[in-house]
């Protein structure tokens, strides 16, 4: 009795601070995708989990959008033409204001590839986007993701690679219609050009792939992560004064969503250290590290985690000879 006065107690507690109360559920078809509105002025398409294929056409993060009175502005695009068309159509079920702004939070195909179909519809929207996103883009990165999403998908669906156009460092305030969007770059995270966006008239955060929720973190492109960087940029992200976090990939939800997150890579990291300390190889610890994420069981994506233990494995190898 006393234990259960406590939990309620502790709820009530909570309740003011978790945010808005969402039940967001993570479609696993291309029919089942919805709106999802947030808060008065956010809406999200929470995309399907997984690996892009033809089934998902590409839609596998989620997308935000903005309304305000002058115009829409989203966050990340989706990961294909035919993905931004439909974010398009999802947009004009509750709006006939244009998109002015987009913002990719990432160099990452699912996060804006779907550009192409915004600026077709219109063509003047500028396109925001970390410098370092816009230098490996225009290196030849854009090129790769086209390839690798159209492999995947289809070429007609894929559609062509359409770069952001205004370069950010992070620490922007940047007016937009008439309201404050605040960046934030932590340096190298889940890559070295992540930017969250802060939309502080709500007190929310689109937090790009810092904050994946429901599958395995940063897993499907290791290489470009630093686990370390990304506890820190988690670490960050929790001390903003925020109450809503619209993740990557995975439900929004309150605090407890990037602190999920935060878990995940503590344990990984100081898992894969311990074995590493013990003198196993990656591949001879990777069914122990697994079981030491077994809170995480239920999170898709451990095909994966063979090549994100190595990835963690090279970092802490690298940090012994600093
Ligand atoms: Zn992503
Ligand atoms: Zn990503």
């Amino acid at each position: 009795m006393k234990k259960l006065f406590l939990i309620t107690i502790v709820c009530l507690l909570m309740a003011p601070f978790s945010g808005y109360a969402h039940n967001i559920n993570i479609p696993k078809d291309i029919k089942d995708l919805k709106l999802s509105k947030i808060t008065d002025n956010i809406y999200v398409v929470h995309g399907i989990q997984g690996m892009p294929d033809k089934s998902n056409k590409g839609f596998i993060s989620n997308s935000g959008f903005v309304v305000s009175d002058q115009g829409v502005v989203i966050i990340d695009s989706g990961g294909s033409m035919e993905v931004g068309e439909m974010l398009l159509q999802k947009i004009a079920e509750v709006t006939d204001k244009p998109v002015i702004a987009v913002f990719n939070t990432h160099l990452h195909g699912d996060h804006w590839l779907g550009n192409a179909a915004v600026r077709k519809a219109y063509p003047k929207v500028r396109i925001y986007a970390h410098e370092r996103a816009i230098e490996r883009l225009t290196a030849g990165e854009a090129d790769q993701w086209v390839d690798i999403f159209t492999q995947a998908i289809d070429k007609t669906v894929v559609g062509k690679a359409v770069l952001p156009d205004t370069a950010l460092k992070g620490g922007e305030s940047i007016e937009i219609a008439g309201n404050t969007y605040n960046t934030h770059h932590t340096g190298h995270a889940h890559t070295d050009n992540d930017i969250m966006i802060e939309y502080p008239a709500d007190k929310a955060l689109f937090a790009g792939d810092i904050v994946i929720s429901g599958s395995v973190v940063s897993a499907a492109r290791p290489e470009d992560f630093s686990a370390k960087g990304q506890i820190a940029a988690l670490e960050y992200a929790l001390k903003l004064p925020v109450d809503t976090y619209i993740p990557g990939h995975g439900p929004t939800g309150g605090r407890e969503i990037p602190e999920a997150t935060k878990r995940f890579l503590e344990v990984l990291y100081e898992s894969v250290q311990t074995y590493y300390d013990e003198g196993l190889a990656d591949f001879e610890m990777r069914d122990k590290v697994v079981a030491d994420l077994k809170e995480f069981s239920d999170w898709s994506g451990y095909d994966g985690i063979g090549r994100l233990i190595s990835f963690v494995y090279q970092q802490i190898e690298a940090a012994e000879f600093e």
